[in-house]
């Protein structure tokens, strides 16, 4: 399903590929979600859960809070769109579920592992938990 905000970004939801939660994207692989501004265009699973909402939230947290194309983003952009979902989520009265968590938090570390660790401490304090300063 496509549908054309009123701002002009454009939201393509996915079928998941088989026993995945994830959908095949052209360039990035296989992915939960993912958000080019250039394009305005997000990409993500039908939204019919809360995981799958907050992974939304999370593209439209890129979308709000970051200014360039569909590149892989920083551990601190991935952290400020995690953070952002959440905080939606749970402005709205829904629970954040545990995986949603989980899956925050591997992202970041993803994209910890990507960029080097040279991130904020709030990233690797979310990414790490207590022993954050191991990874700095
Ligand atoms: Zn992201």
């Amino acid at each position: 399903m496509e549908r054309l905000t009123p701002r002009g970004w454009l939201v393509v939801e996915k079928e998941p590929e088989e026993g995945r939660a994830r959908f095949k994207d052209s360039e990035l692989g296989y992915v939960s979600g993912s958000c080019d501004v250039d394009k305005k265009t997000i990409h993500c699973l039908v939204v019919h859960d809360r995981d799958t909402l907050s992974v939304f939230l999370h593209e439209v947290g890129h979308a709000t809070l970051h200014n360039r194309g569909d590149d892989v983003h920083t551990a601190d952009e991935e952290y400020e769109a995690e953070t952002f979902s959440f905080a939606v989520m749970r402005g709205l009265g829904i629970a954040v579920p545990r995986s949603a968590l989980r899956g925050a938090k591997g992202n970041v570390i993803n994209a910890l592992k990507a960029h080097g660790h040279d991130a904020s401490d709030d990233a690797l304090k979310f990414a790490y938990g207590k022993n954050w300063r191991d990874y700095r």
